[in-house]
């Protein structure tokens, strides 16, 4: 899952980078809403974190031109302006949700989650498959009942295919959402990480599919 912080606060930034990280989210940070604009003109993410005062364009503003494009991702305003007319307003232009500074990290990332399942219309925290559980709240994997060991990127990319399923995913979108602009992903290494995790999911009977040119999906659990 990959995440724009747009701050011109790098304590801040910085502090949202590693909150989100640990749980495996990718973090990409742009300090102007200009940057913000172009980032997510040209480039997938999942859910972007919008400062309310940066510099020249203000988050309001980032946040209504966004909306006026078209652009339906999860926004998420956190602002040190604490009086309820700004975050009124936010919500007003198209942002899905606020928080004020200081904040607790805890919580941020509660509501990120809440968020980008929302726009993926999920009820629960636990994304489902066959016999697979990926539990995003507790950050817990089950298959068949049984605890499964998914390392960081692996975690990564069955969450993204998840989120997705049945449609496909493609490699690009996989290398941008988990490697973003510091990661050093490449197609090789998508294609080591799907064959660990088709040998991890083989006793629940699930398949990752490769769509040639394109990407991957998860297949129909088998029934019975
Ligand atoms: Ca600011």
């Amino acid at each position: 899952m990959r995440v724009l912080v747009v701050e011109d606060d790098p304590l801040v930034a910085e502090g949202i980078r590693q909150g989100l990280s640990h749980i495996n989210m990718t973090v990409d940070h742009v300090t102007t809403g200009e940057q913000a604009e172009l980032s997510l003109a040209e480039e997938a993410f999942d859910l972007a974190i919008v400062d309310l005062g940066l510099p020249r364009m203000d988050g309001l503003t980032l946040i209504r031109r966004l909306r006026q494009r078209g652009l339906g991702l999860p926004l998420l305003i956190l602002t040190a302006r604490d009086t309820l007319t700004d975050c009124v307003d936010g919500l007003d232009v198209g942002a899905d949700d606020y928080m004020t500074k200081p904040f607790r990290l805890p919580e941020l990332i509660a509501r990120v989650r809440a968020l980008v399942r929302r726009s993926h219309s999920l009820s629960s925290a636990v994304l489902a498959w066959g016999g697979l559980q990926l539990d995003t709240a507790r950050h817990t994997a089950l298959l068949l009942g049984a605890p499964l060991d998914l390392p960081g990127r692996e975690w990564s990319i069955l969450e993204a295919l998840l989120l997705q399923a049945p449609n496909v995913v493609s490699k690009d979108r996989l290398i941008q959402s988990i490697g973003g602009w510091e990661g050093d992903l490449t197609p090789n290494a998508i294609e080591v990480y799907i064959s660990r995790l088709r040998t991890k999911l083989a006793p629940g009977n699930l398949q990752i599919r490769t769509v040639r040119g394109i990407g991957y999906r998860l297949d129909e659990p088998a029934l019975g």
